[in-house]
């Protein structure tokens, strides 16, 4: 399995991240990747970029840079019992790759009901994107309910890497999660969630999972860059020249 675009990566402006977008695509470049999305952390997490960072991106950081296409975006906080998150509708929607995730540095768990209520919200809330790292076991949710509303939404969800390290009780969930989208038709993409240039392009474990349990290329929309083009420019009206 060959994963062309790195969909999830911190730079120094995340400011618990170490490398810059420049080292950062260097790597892409480096490991064959035709994507990079930059998502860095928005609002609540301390030490984030205030939205003009964001809001900024389309002016100031190329479409494309040393041959790899670049996604503006960031990774924003779910942060309350209803999925609010805490960055403005008009900030995600100045982006192209918008992605939720919970921290549980910010926000401890709720429930099982109230995390499949606050899966729903973001499910249907239109400015987000992508479902980061859902899988962990203390955020468990009813995966059943809620990825038939991802497909019926139009929602990606992410296999990340480094979950698998530093969020070690996520793997039978992440897997059932994969299991469950490619049944209801939910795009997956792999991301390495990188912090540190090195591990642009790492998705090792990842793909070693999904392998073992069998979930096809074909519901991974990052394993072919012509796919995954045709996915942003529908989304997004963004060209590509691959
Ligand atoms: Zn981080
Ligand atoms: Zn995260």
């Amino acid at each position: 399995m060959k994963i062309i675009a790195d969909t999830h990566t911190h730079t120094l402006m995340s400011t618990h991240a170490y490398s810059t977008l420049i080292e950062n695509i260097n790597e892409a470049k480096k490991k064959g990747l035709k994507f990079i999305a930059v998502t860095d952390h928005t609002g609540t997490m301390p030490g984030s970029p205030d939205n003009t960072y964001f809001t900024c991106m389309w002016s100031g950081i190329p479409d494309e840079y040393e041959g790899v296409y670049i996604l503006r975006g960031c990774e924003t906080n779910i942060i309350d019992e209803n999925g609010n998150v805490d960055v403005p509708d008009g900030v995600m929607d100045s982006l192209e790759w918008v992605i939720a995730s919970i921290h549980s540095y910010l926000t401890k768990p709720f429930d099982f009901d109230t995390h499949t209520k606050i899966w729903t919200n973001i499910a249907k809330n239109p400015h987000i994107d992508v479902i980061g790292h859902c899988g962990e076991e203390r955020f468990s949710f009813d995966y059943e309910k809620v990825i038939p509303l991802f497909a019926e939404y139009g929602k990606i969800v992410e296999i990340n890497a480094s979950s698998f390290k530093t969020r070690p009780t996520c793997k039978d969930n992440c897997m059932k999660i994969a299991r469950l989208c490619t049944k209801h038709n939910v795009p997956l993409v792999v991301s390495s969630d990188a912090h540190f240039a090195s591990d642009v392009g790492n998705f090792d474990l990842a793909i070693k999972n999904l392998t073992e349990a069998g979930i096809p290329e074909s519901s991974i929309l990052n394993t072919d860059a012509k796919r995954f083009a045709e996915y942003l420019t529908k989304k997004t009206g963004r060209q590509f020249n691959l």
